[in-house]
């Protein structure tokens, strides 16, 4: 008995770090998993473990998205996981950083929502997972202007969605992380200056005194894909080292 038996699962933005941790721990806890990405290689790199079935998706593209909902057939399990994080206050802030960030953070999950919600409810129900942040309606977190607030309308879109479908066993709930250790992680830390000093800052700011890991995220992500959670809805659920301490 796995805690995901007979469940199937899609997810966005799976080919590495938290989206990827997240595929693996589905498909170990018995889901059959549909992993998506818009890296092509990277994405057909984890289909052979755990027997993940993969296929490219941009989740800026409407075309893709319905081409994914065809490859998998309807889920039990929507993880929204896309994300890209713009660093700086808003004064280094370019409106083109806002519209990117905010179609891939935010529409990105408008559009896949409304491509696989109204097959998940003909099929009587279902859990939708958002990856929303610490740096959001939740915490103002130093040079995250639009990032922080593409989170928090993430936040908001789960709330609505939650209360929207409740009576059509929709579940919505949204994960927000502090600082997790993943590619783009590392790919921020050896941009700055001493990189050294920037991962001592990271992880100063974290009263565990350490960087949280993918599986840690994953973990929390069975739970509000799983029944167990099936008195939940329209949360977000912080899991942050304590850093909101
Ligand atoms: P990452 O940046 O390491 O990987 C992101 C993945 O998204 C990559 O595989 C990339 O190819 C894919 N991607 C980029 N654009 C895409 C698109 N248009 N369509 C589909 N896929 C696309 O990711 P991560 O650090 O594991 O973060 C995953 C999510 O978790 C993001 O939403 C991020 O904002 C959120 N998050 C991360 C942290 C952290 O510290 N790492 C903290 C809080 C929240």
């Amino acid at each position: 008995m796995h805690r995901l038996d007979g469940k199937k699962a899609v997810i966005t933005a799976a080919a590495q770090g938290i989206g990827r941790a997240i595929a693996e721990a589905f498909a170990n806890e018995g889901a059959t998993v549909y992993a998506s990405d818009i890296n092509k290689n990277k994405i057909h790199e984890i289909s052979s473990k755990n027997k993940i079935l993969t296929t490219v998706c941009d989740v800026t593209d409407n075309n893709s998205i319905e081409k994914f909902l065809n490859f998998s057939g309807t889920p039990d399990i929507l993880f929204n996981c896309a994300g890209f994080v713009a660093e700086g206050t808003i004064l280094d802030a370019t409106e083109e950083e806002w519209d990117k960030s905010f179609n891939i953070n935010v529409k990105s999950m408008f559009r896949m929502i409304k491509t696989f919600l109204p097959s998940m409810i003909d099929n009587g129900g279902g859990s939708i997972i958002n990856m929303a942040s610490l740096a959001s309606n939740l915490s103002g977190i130093p040079n995250r202007a639009i990032y922080t607030a593409s989170k928090a309308a993430v936040v908001g879109l789960t709330k609505s969605v939650a209360r929207d479908y409740l009576e059509k066993k929709i579940r919505v709930n949204a994960i927000a992380p502090a600082t997790v250790e993943t590619p783009s992680l590392q790919d921020r830390i050896n941009n700055t200056d001493n990189p050294i000093e920037t991962r001592k800052s990271y992880i100063a700011r974290q009263p565990m005194g350490r960087i949280g890991t993918p599986e840690e995220v994953a973990s929390l992500a069975v739970y509000l894909a799983s029944d167990e959670s099936s008195y939940m809805t329209g949360q977000t659920i912080v899991i942050d080292g304590a850093m909101s301490l």
